[in-house]
C-alpha cells in the first residue's frame, strides 16, 4: 500500500500574506509531495509498505543503509506537523496547558519567544526548530535536515521549517522576519495544547 499525503489543513492562500499562496503551493505540492513520491518508490514491495509512517521513521533512524527512506519518511512527518503548527490569524500568546508549561520552564512568554526565535534563526543550513515536551518541562530543540524529535521519544508540540524553501519566495534571505511573522501571526497554540493531550 502506498502512502497518501494528508491534505493541507487549510486553503493554500489561508496564510497569505504572511506565507503566500505561491510559497504554500510549491512547498506542499512540490516539496512535501516530492518526499512522498520518493518514499513510496523506496518502500514499494518491502515490508515497510505496510508499516505506519512513524514506525518506519523510528526503525530507520539509526540505520545508515536506510538513510534515504528515513529522510523522505521524516520529511513527510515533519511537514504535516508544520502545516498544523500554523493557522490563519494565529500567533501571539498561548492559553491553556501550554501557557502554564511555558511559564514553568522559562518564567515568562517573552523569554521563551526569544530562545525559540534565536534557535530558529541560528540553525546553520537546513532544518527545523521545535517546541517539545521533555519529561515534565518543555524544551526547544533544533534538528538538522530531516531529523525529527520523535526518534528520541520526545513529544513535539510546534515546529517551524527553516529550510530556505519555506520562506525564500516571500522573505528571500530574511529568515528572522519569517520567524517573527510565524510567532506573531501564525503559530497554532490550539495544536500545541492538543499535542499535550
Ligand atoms: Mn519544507
Amino acid at each position: 500500500m502506498s502512502y497518501t499525503l494528508p491534505p493541507l489543513p487549510y486553503a493554500d492562500n489561508a496564510l497569505d500574506p504572511v506565507i503566500s499562496a505561491n510559497t504554500l503551493s510549491f512547498h506542499y505540492g512540490k516539496h512535501h509531495q516530492g518526499y512522498c513520491t520518493k518514499y513510496n518508490a523506496a518502500i514499494e514491495n518491502t515490508p515497510m509498505a505496510d508499516m505506519p509512517l512513524e514506525d518506519v521513521i523510528k526503525q530507520t533512524a539509526s540505520d545508515a543503509s536506510k538513510k534515504g527512506i528515513f529522510n523522505n519518511a521524516a520529511q513527510i512527518y515533519n511537514h504535516t506537523f508544520y502545516w498544523h503548527s500554523m493557522r490563519k490569524s494565529g500567533g501571539g500568546t498561548p492559553s491553556g496547558k501550554v501557557s502554564d508549561l511555558i511559564k514553568d520552564t522559562w518564567g515568562d512568554f517573552d523569554t521563551f519567544k526569544k530562545e525559540f526565535t534565536d534557535k530558529a534563526g541560528t540553525l546553520f543550513g537546513s532544518g527545523w526548530t521545535w517546541l517539545i515536551k521533555d519529561g515534565s518541562k518543555l524544551a526547544i530543540v533544533q534538528t538538522k535536515d530531516a531529523e525529527t524529535p520523535i526518534t528520541q521519544g520526545k513529544t513535539p508540540l510546534i515546529t517551524i521549517d527553516v529550510w530556505e524553501h519555506a520562506y525564500y519566495l516571500d522573505y528571500q534571505n530574511r529568515r528572522p522576519d519569517y520567524i517573527n511573522a510565524f510567532m506573531d501571526k501564525l503559530v497554532n497554540w490550539d495544536f500545541a495544547n492538543q499535542n499535550l493531550g
